[in-house]
């Protein structure tokens, strides 16, 4: 099973994506938390990674792609990958998916995680007071919502084009939306 989930800060795609991991026996892939454990590394690298996460700006394509590539292809050959939060921006989405191609391991399906801006907001501002990640403030958190819907908007309609694209409402208890995802899964063509 290869599956990215798209989806705006706070809609959940970590939660779903251990879950779906689990479910199917394959690597959940968190490109926030992998950039995140890089940046903690001393040295320029760290420190640039760092600067942009705080500000709630992407991480320039480059490194993200250094990063998250070895990880990826890593998997591919262990079974596939439940991808949260890479690809995110077009430049991503095609480098991947250049990639997949020549490996022969294509997406299965990308799972669209929608909720209103006003609960995504709410959420990250709850999980601020748990467990305090420099991104989690509220001027910080409208700017990262800008930057979905500007720089990772575009992929719903790259993927809707690829016909692989389910969208699933995030505004709804944890257990739902996985139930959603997988009955979504089942329709796709085998
Ligand atoms: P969220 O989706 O709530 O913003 P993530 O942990 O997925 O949380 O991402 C946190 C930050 O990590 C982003 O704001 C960005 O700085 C960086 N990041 C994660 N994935 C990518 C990516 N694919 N491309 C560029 N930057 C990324």
């Amino acid at each position: 099973m290869r599956l990215l989930l798209l989806a705006p800060p706070g809609a959940g795609k970590g939660t779903q994506g251990q879950r779906l991991a689990a479910r199917f026996g394959v690597r959940h892939i968190a490109a926030g938390d992998l950039l995140r454990a890089e940046a903690q590394a001393e040295g320029p690298l760290g420190r640039e990674i760092a600067t942009h996460q705080a500000r709630g700006d992407l991480v320039p394509d480059q490194i993200v792609l250094d990063v998250l590539i070895p990880a990826v292809v890593e998997a591919a050959g262990h079974g596939g990958y439940i991808l949260d939060g890479f690809p995110r921006t077009l430049q991503q989405a095609t480098a991947a998916a250049e990639l997949a191609a020549r490996l022969g391991v294509t997406l299965h399906a990308v799972v669209y995680l929608q909720a209103p801006e006003e609960v995504l907001t709410q959420r990250l501002l709850d999980r601020a007071s748990q467990d305090g990640r420099a991104d989690d403030k509220a001027d910080v958190i409208r700017h990262r919502l800008e930057v979905f819907a500007e720089m990772t908007g575009p992929l719903v309609r790259y993927y809707t084009q690829r016909g692989i694209l389910i969208t699933v409402d995030a505004d709804q208890p944890p257990d739902s939306v996985t139930a959603d995802i997988e009955a979504g899964l089942s329709t796709l063509s085998p």
